[in-house]
């Protein structure tokens, strides 16, 4: 079990290779590589799309319109960024604020679970279409898994993954926002389910498989049927 300061420490040298990453060709219009933000120590995680203008030159996730729906959100469930870490599929600015491009996703996908392997979280919102579909690995929208958790293995970790819409789909549609709303205050529900049972460690699978072979070697298992090495006078016994 990592420290917060651990946590911090290793976020922190993942967004030292981010900051300065060329892997694909939005370094070249980018003004700030947007990292996320927020607490690496947080039990509740958000993933959103992509840094638009505002994000772009501030260095920070959400801090636009989008950014300020998510803050009024969080604070009716009695939260705020402090307890919380955003971050987004892409971490530089798609020009003109177009969809990713799955080369651009591909390239940015491993900061992304570097970041979930190092922050632990229990739950983690995917707020709308590209995180969602990313996260699950599966091609299915957010209008029909929108409010639907499920416990998914994501790297090492399983988590409940929790499908949001997109605050920015919410801004200027009264309907999606009131799903959103609903959606969001089921989060203090799923975050008190705490952390799902996780899937054994390598370590774990080594040392049980070296207990199996430690048995076996110092008790064999016996003979059960016809042919089967025993005594003389077991044979053809079962
Ligand atoms: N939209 C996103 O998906 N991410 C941001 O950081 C801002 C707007």
């Amino acid at each position: 079990m990592k420290s917060a300061a651990q946590r911090r420490e290793l976020l922190k040298e993942v967004w030292e290779q981010a900051r300065v990453c060329v892997d694909c060709p939005l370094h070249e219009t980018r003004t700030t590589v947007v990292f996320g933000a927020g607490n690496a120590d947080a039990e509740l995680m958000f993933v959103g799309e992509a840094p638009g203008a505002n994000e772009d030159r501030m260095g920070l996730p959400f801090v636009g319109q989008a950014g300020k729906l998510l803050d009024t959100l969080l604070a009716e469930i009695g939260m705020q960024r402090a307890d919380v870490f955003v971050a987004n599929v892409l971490k530089c600015r798609p020009p003109g604020n177009r969809d990713p491009l799955p080369r651009e996703i591909e390239a940015c996908e491993g900061y992304l679970r570097r970041q979930v392997e190092l922050i632990e979280p229990s739950v983690i919102c995917t707020l709308g279409n590209f995180s969602t579909k990313l996260l699950r690995g599966e091609p299915t929208g957010i209008s029909r898994l929108h409010g639907t958790e499920e416990v998914r293995t994501i790297g090492p970790r399983s988590v409940r993954l929790y499908p949001l819409y997109h605050p920015a789909a919410a801004l200027y549609t009264p309907a999606t926002l009131q799903m959103l709303r609903e959606d969001f205050h089921r989060i203090p529900q799923l975050l008190a389910l705490g952390t799902p049972s996780q899937p054994a460690t390598e370590t774990e699978v080594l040392e049980l498989e070296e207990a199996i072979a430690y048995a076996e070697a110092v008790d064999p298992p016996t003979a059960v049927g016809p042919g089967d090495a025993g005594s003389p006078e077991q044979l053809g016994l079962f």
